[in-house]
């Protein structure tokens, strides 16, 4: 059997090397053949340097080095297509991933399974971190047509045919959580408990992670459009009996004039819910301009087989 693990790097240079001895010192008692694929996602320190070091060490390194950082998403799109092996890993640069665990996910495999997911716990989260999160899967599950878990992330086995599905899945907004989701087959979770980060430091932003929670809810259905409808449906309803009363009372008691918070409120609070419904409908507008271009996921600038020029000559 062989295994293909995959690291997307943005800015690793402090871990790439730990890296590559964790998971060499946790495979090494087992009968897989290994071949570990980096993806440096377009990093400006020294992790293209490293990954040409490591490459040229040990010949069970591949890498391929994109031309500018593309994210997270594209990175490991690469890496994917890259892996070789009947199992593949996804697994981060910086540790949190635990290495010693991929005895265990093969040991899964091997039991017939084409998913194994790594749960991890939250332990030593901020506290608001935490929150989001949970807030988020509750509202996301809710609204999706697939299911996420928290904690679910991107670490991962896949089998061969696991690995060919979500390839096969074309979109340009890749959402991973929700194509892992999407593509089925035998799946097992376990926990594992949280780990911190050793060295550099996270790439993501209470905007970066706004964003991502965005494209969850948008990616997998058309749901927050009938949304949209169902608060347009519910309002006119009201205004149509708020009307009538108001007609009826002045039929009733004679012409009367007072309602200036009425209409301001009214002003105010429907124009918002048109923004935000054009701003929903905008979004998926917008998605469909980005589908339509078909332009590739990723540019790939150098891998350990073009390696001309002499290693730390050029980032
Ligand atoms: N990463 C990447 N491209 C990016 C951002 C992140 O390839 O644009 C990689 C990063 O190098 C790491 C993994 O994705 O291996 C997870 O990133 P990070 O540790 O910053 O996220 P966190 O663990 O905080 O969720
Ligand atoms: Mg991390």
């Amino acid at each position: 059997m062989r295994l293909s693990v995959v690291v997307p790097c943005f800015n690793e240079e402090a871990s790439v090397e730990r890296l590559h001895a964790a998971v060499t010192a946790a495979t090494s008692a087992l009968t897989a053949e290994i071949e570990v694929v980096f993806v440096d996602d377009g990093s400006d320190d020294g992790t293209l340097v490293a990954l040409r070091g490591l490459a040229a060490r040990d010949a069970t390194v591949k890498y391929t080095s994109l031309s500018r950082n593309f994210g997270k998403e594209a990175a490991m799109l690469a890496g994917l297509e890259r892996a070789s092996g009947d199992a593949v890993v996804i697994m981060d640069a910086d540790l949190q991933h635990p290495p010693h665990l991929l005895p265990r996910m093969i040991e899964l495999f091997e039991q017939g399974y084409d998913q194994v997911i790594a749960v991890r716990d939250r332990r030593g989260d901020r506290f608001f971190r935490t929150l989001a999160s949970r807030t988020f899967y509750r509202m996301v599950n809710r609204l999706v047509d697939v299911q996420l878990t928290d904690g679910a992330g991107d670490f991962r086995l896949l089998s061969r045919r696991a690995v060919d599905a979500v390839l096969s899945l074309p979109e340009y907004n890749r959402f991973s959580k929700g194509l892992y989701s999407w593509i089925g087959f035998n799946t097992i979770a376990f926990a594992y408990t949280n780990e911190a980060r050793q060295g550099g430091q996270s790439k993501w932003t209470v905007g970066k992670l706004f964003n991502y929670a965005l494209d969850g809810l948008l990616s997998f259905n058309n749901r927050p459009l009938r949304l949209a409808i169902y608060a347009g449906l519910t309002l006119t309803v009201l205004a149509v009996a708020y009307m009538t009363w108001v007609v009826v009372s002045a039929l009733v008691r004679g012409i009367d004039m007072p309602g200036y918070t009425t209409i301001i409120v009214s002003v105010i609070g429907l124009g918002g819910i048109q923004m935000m419904i054009l701003g929903i409908i905008g979004e998926y507008i917008g998605r469909l301009y980005y589908e339509t271009k078909r332009r590739p996921h990723y540019l790939a600038k150098e891998t350990e087989a073009t390696t001309v020029r002499p290693p730390s000559a050029r980032r």
